[in-house]
């Protein structure tokens, strides 16, 4: 069976300790509940150590927002996958639409970083989505089928086995306004048969793919339960326990 995930990308908020705190008001929401699907935090950077200590045998999995490809040397100010590792980490973010858009990351970097994280024994999540602007000129597909094609193309069955894919379109980001349902789960249709092309029907169907954009806990249920959405990547509501656990927990 495909695995679910619930990601909390917390971005760049709340210090170590007020990860620390949140880290724990989720464990505490966990107690003597069984959630369906593996639960992920991304704090930034500084607040990995003191998160991975708060969940510290837990079934909570942390995570990094984002790594530098190269292993070690003179790249000032960036981190690579072995000491995301090190930290405790499970999985990073690739491709997340800030990192496109605000901080205009492509194909080539996002392919090697998407590479370096393998390499360096991470879970990728790599993340797509179009624009409105490609929304509306109808190349939505399009322009998710090509982000998807040119990094994750040419990767063998067993490095695509770690990979999770997050469809996020740019439009719905920390906006409030969500993809339909069913515009959602179509565009993960696409996701899963271009997949299937590339490699194989099987790698396909074990391919978890996590829908983002303003996901909250009124619309959790509706989107997690919807064909080919194995799971959310949250932003805004993230950042708090109540809210977050309402998402693993959809009612
Ligand atoms: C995100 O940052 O990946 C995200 C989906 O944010 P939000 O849930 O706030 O839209």
């Amino acid at each position: 069976m495909r695995k679910r995930i619930v990601a909390g990308n917390w971005k760049m908020n709340l210090d170590h300790r007020e990860g620390a705190r949140l880290a724990g008001e989720i464990l505490g929401g966990l107690k003597n509940r069984v959630p369906q699907c593996e639960i992920v935090v991304m704090p930034s950077f500084t607040s990995l150590h003191a998160v991975g200590e708060a969940l510290r045998g837990s079934c909570v999995s942390l995570g990094a927002q984002d790594l530098w490809h190269e292993e070690s040397g003179a790249f000032t100010g960036e981190v690579s996958a072995g000491m995301i590792s090190a930290a405790g980490c499970r999985y990073v973010l690739v491709g997340h639409s800030e990192r496109r858009h605000i901080l205009g990351e492509g194909r080539d970097l996002l392919s090697e970083k998407l590479r370096a994280a393998l390499k360096g024994g991470l879970s990728p999540i790599y993340c797509v989505g179009e624009l409105i602007e490609e929304r509306e000129a109808g190349r939505a597909e399009e322009t998710v089928s090509r982000q998807v094609e040119e990094v994750l193309g040419g990767l063998d069955a067993g490095g695509m086995s770690k990979v999770a894919i997050a469809y996020e379109p740019v439009w719905a980001i920390g906006t409030g306004r969500t993809a339909t349902t069913g515009d959602a789960s179509g565009m993960h249709g696409v996701i899963r048969d271009l997949l299937s092309k590339l490699f194989g029907r099987g790698t396909a169907g074990e391919t978890p793919i996590l829908y983002g954009g303003s996901v909250k806990p009124d619309n959790a249920r509706a989107l997690l339960s919807a064909g080919d959405i194995d799971g959310a990547l949250v932003g805004g509501a993230s950042l708090a326990g109540d809210s977050f656990l309402g998402i693993v927990f959809p009612t």
